[in-house]
């Protein structure tokens, strides 16, 4: 018999009753070290203060009002948004997939206003993931997502994952757009070199193709700066946005230039529930954190602290772990052991992380993991491969 929740996730056997900063806490009082924040969705641990206060105040005065009404909210965190970051203007969803939608409809509608209706083709990279609709799907491409729902929305070219001959051809004056994540997250951790993403701006810019960055995962504080891109020195011309924008409230947004966001006029677009009051509070909040130049260097420090720890567990279980992969507290280790064995391990020693393609676990631990945490992460992890590499 089919259960009451539609089967499509295999979960683990794991039930958490709260959760205290990077801690979950299981109704038996086990702890557990938190290093996958709900897949990079709690970006200030779990119950912060300042979120709970941002979510009660605002849900005692007003939960929705709908688009048709000024948010106050909204229109603060859509300030705040185009004050730290290459966007002039914001539209609020409420996930990563529907921000990836308003993306492919945005650059579709760009074209389409200067009267170049054809030029519909977005270009993506194997190993990429922009969510489950259908346009992330078909953006996406890969078959264990797609197989099954066809036919797929047409208008994406898939290229291999760093084959520059291959971007060379395929992108030309009629390419509508390049899609990418700075750093793939389900792919495995497979940040772009920044050389790479300068060499994609050039791209667009010699061609017209707009330039589209997921950074649903890799943003928000994740990789040390407010927005992965920001390493490479470059600016895109829309930006997808969610998960940790709203530390474990959902909340997604779409940033762009005025430019290219110039074909989204009234009635264009729109969502009941986006950038609602109780959401947009929660967002403030986050941002008033995140984009702290004191939040971030500890970031980047504790970041630090744990990359070079994980080095050391490399090459002390080079049985059952092969390599570090990515930036910030956006980590991944590939494994030699199947990563759902260290995952698993992982469970047995009280630390959580998540395991992505490529037979890799990754670790996207609270921004706000703490030097004792993070020493205490790479000990409960050590003890994990130790158990993995004596099996
Ligand atoms: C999670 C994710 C999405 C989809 O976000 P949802 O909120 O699950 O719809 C899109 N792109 C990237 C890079 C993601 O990591």
């Amino acid at each position: 018999m089919i259960p009451s929740i539609l089967p499509t996730y295999s979960r683990a056997p794991l039930e958490f009753v709260k959760g205290e900063g990077s801690w979950l806490l299981t109704a038996d009082g086990r702890r557990f070290l938190d290093l996958g924040a709900g897949i990079a969705v709690n970006a200030l641990g779990h119950a912060h203060p300042a979120l709970v206060k941002a979510l009660t105040d605002q849900a005692e005065k007003l939960w929705h009002v709908s688009n048709l009404y000024q948010i106050p909210q909204q229109q603060a965190l859509a300030d705040r948004l185009v004050e730290h970051t290459f966007g002039d203007t914001v539209f609020f969803t409420n996930s990563g997939t529907e921000s990836c939608e308003l993306a492919v409809k945005m650059v579709r509608k760009y074209w389409y206003e200067k009267g170049d209706p054809e030029r519909i083709e977005i270009v993506t990279f194997a190993g990429s993931f922009h969510g489950r609709s259908t346009a992330a799907i078909a953006a996406a491409g890969s078959e264990k997502m797609t197989k099954g729902f066809g036919p797929l929305m047409p208008g994406f070219t898939h290229l291999p994952w760093g084959d520059h001959d291959a971007l060379r051809a395929a992108v030309t004056d009629r390419t509508a757009a390049i899609l990418i994540e700075p750093v793939q997250g389900e792919g495995g951790i497979r940040p772009l070199p920044d050389q790479c993403l300068k060499g994609l701006r050039d791209l667009c810019d010699e061609t017209g193709a707009l330039l589209v960055l997921d950074e649903v995962q890799c943003g928000m504080g994740r990789t040390g700066k407010l927005f992965a891109h920001e390493w490479a020195g470059i600016t895109p011309d829309i930006m997808m946005v969610a998960k940790g924008i709203g530390g474990g409230f959902p909340l997604g947004a779409v940033l762009a230039t005025e430019d290219a966001a110039s074909g989204m006029t009234a009635g264009t677009h729109g969502s009941t529930y986006g950038g609602n009051p109780l959401a947009c509070a929660v967002g403030c909040a986050v941002m008033d954190h995140v984009a702290d130049p004191g939040f971030l260097s500890q970031v980047n420090r504790v970041a630090g602290q744990l990359r070079q720890g994980l080095e050391g567990l490399v090459a002390a279980h080079p049985d059952v772990f092969e390599e570090v992969r990515g930036t910030g507290l956006m980590l991944g280790i590939k494994c030699k052991a199947p990563n759902a064995d260290v995952v698993k391990a992982g469970y047995d020693n009280a630390v959580i992380t998540v395991p992505a393609a490529d037979n890799v676990i990754r670790l996207l631990p609270p921004l706000t993991l703490s030097a004792d945490e993070a020493a205490e992460a790479l000990s409960r992890l050590d003890k994990a491969a130790a158990q993995v590499g004596a099996a």
